[in-house]
This record gives structure tokens, sequence and C-alpha cells, in this order.
């Protein structure tokens, strides 16, 4: 114990301070394109796979909540500039209030995986190592869906997860909030809507906030908590140059 406790002291604090101060370790956020003034967006927006970058008079437009982060529009003659947030979460046009003032330092939160490629369950899992450290905001985990406040969404809802996903937010109490991790639980992402695949989280729940990316990486997912509970500002997803 004392030898713990000593390695700690030495170590200092790894956990990162934002929000109270920027957060700039590299590789902490794959980043997202910006819009830019181009001569030639027509044919920049047409390398981007999910039509989430637009030609207009003003030139390449981006809509975040589309982008799958395939990094095409990085590099090479097609390049936009890139930068290096990560608080990318923004409510719906359907969303609640942020979750009265009671929730702001006591939050339980429900993952549900509604068919996931295992990325964004993979980067929520993070979310409580001590580099991020959710609990630090008095958010947790939660098992059951009867003790949750907000559910965590991944995945484009499957077929099979369709009864799940109704039967955990039924069971949650109220105030609830759905939050949509993830584009495939946004729109469906690469797989779309099919007779597969719900096309995302809205066509079955509420959806408050959404968390754009491909995964998002940990800090955007604790910043589109953070907003469920009215302790951030939303991102602004739709820019235009
Ligand atoms: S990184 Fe995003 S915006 Fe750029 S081409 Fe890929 S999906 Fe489209
Ligand atoms: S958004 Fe990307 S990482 Fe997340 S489930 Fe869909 S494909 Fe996987």
């Amino acid at each position: 114990m004392a030898n713990w406790v000593a390695r700690s002291l030495l170590k200092g604090i790894r956990t990162t301070r934002w929000p109270a101060q920027p957060e700039t370790t590299p590789g902490v956020t794959p980043g997202r394109p910006e819009p830019a003034w181009r001569e030639d967006a027509e044919r920049v927006a047409s390398i981007c796979p999910t039509a989430a970058l637009k030609a207009d008079a003003l030139g390449v437009a981006v809509e975040f909540a589309g982008c799958v982060h395939c990094q095409r529009c990085r590099t090479g003659t097609e390049a936009l500039p890139w930068r290096a947030d990560f608080e990318w979460a923004a409510g719906t046009d359907t969303a609640q209030a942020a979750l009265p003032a009671r929730f702001r330092h006591a939050l339980h939160v429900r993952y549900l995986d509604a068919g996931a490629c295992g990325g964004c369950m993979g980067e929520a899992r993070l979310i409580d190592a001590p580099p991020y450290n959710l609990h630090r905001f008095g958010i947790f985990i939660t098992a059951t869906p009867r003790d949750a406040d907000v559910l965590l969404i991944a995945g484009p809802v499957t077929e099979a997860m369709r009864v799940p996903l109704l039967r955990t937010y039924e069971a949650m109490p109220e105030p609830k909030r759905v939050v949509a991790m993830g584009v495939c639980a946004i729109n469906g992402g690469v797989f779309g809507e099919s007779f597969a695949s719900a096309g995302g989280a809205s066509a079955l729940v509420p959806v408050d906030v959404v968390i754009p990316g491909c995964p998002p990486p940990p800090l955007a997912i604790v910043h589109g908590l953070l907003l469920a509970v009215g302790r951030a500002k939303p991102a602004a997803l739709e820019e235009a140059p």
C-alpha cells in the first residue's frame, strides 16, 4: 500500500485537465475536416464516400455528422484543412432540454451495443480509464437500465437489436436522455438503412445528443455526456465556408 501511494506521488496526476484546461496531447483526437474555399469544390466533394462534403458557391462545406473518418480528404490534391478538436457533440432537432441540475454530479449511464463494429464500444470503454476518469464528473456506468439516466447507443440498430433497444429504453425511469455515439448510431453510417439495419437510433427512440466520429475518441464521448446534463456547450456540426 505504501509503495502504491509513493509511486502515485512520484508519477503525479495523469488524468487530463480538460475541460478546465485545453487538452492538446498528440493522438487524443483524429481531428475533423474544416470547410474551405476550393475552386474544384465539386471534385473534392465527390471523393467523400458518405456525402459529408458538399460543394456550393463558397467552396466545400462539411456535414460532420456524416463523416466516417476515412481520411480521404486529409491528404493529396483533395486535402482540406483539419482541426484537432474533439468537442463534437450536439443536440438534435428534437432534443429535450438537458437533464435537471440534480443530475449534474450524479449521472448513471447504460451502454447499448446495437450492432456496432466494436470501434465505438472500444473507445467508450476507455472513458473511465485514468487518462479520462469519467468518475471525476460524478458520472458512472450502470449495468441495469432501471438505474440509468442516459442511454448511450452505438451501432446502426440491427434487426436483432430492435427489441432489446426498445425494452432498455422503456425500462429506464423518467427523466431520461438518449445519446447516439458514432455515425452508425446517428444515421446508419456505412450500413445505412436496410432490412438488417434501422439506419440509426432515432428510428426507434428519441435521440437528444449526437456524438459524430467513426469512432468518436473518448473525450468526445465525455463531451456528449456532459452536454446531456448541461455541463458543456454543443458543437456546430454543419458548417459552410
Ligand atoms: S474524412 Fe469524412 S469528410 Fe473526409 S472524405 Fe472521409 S468521410 Fe468524407
Ligand atoms: S461509427 Fe464507426 S466505429 Fe462506430 S460502430 Fe459505426 S463503423 Fe464502427
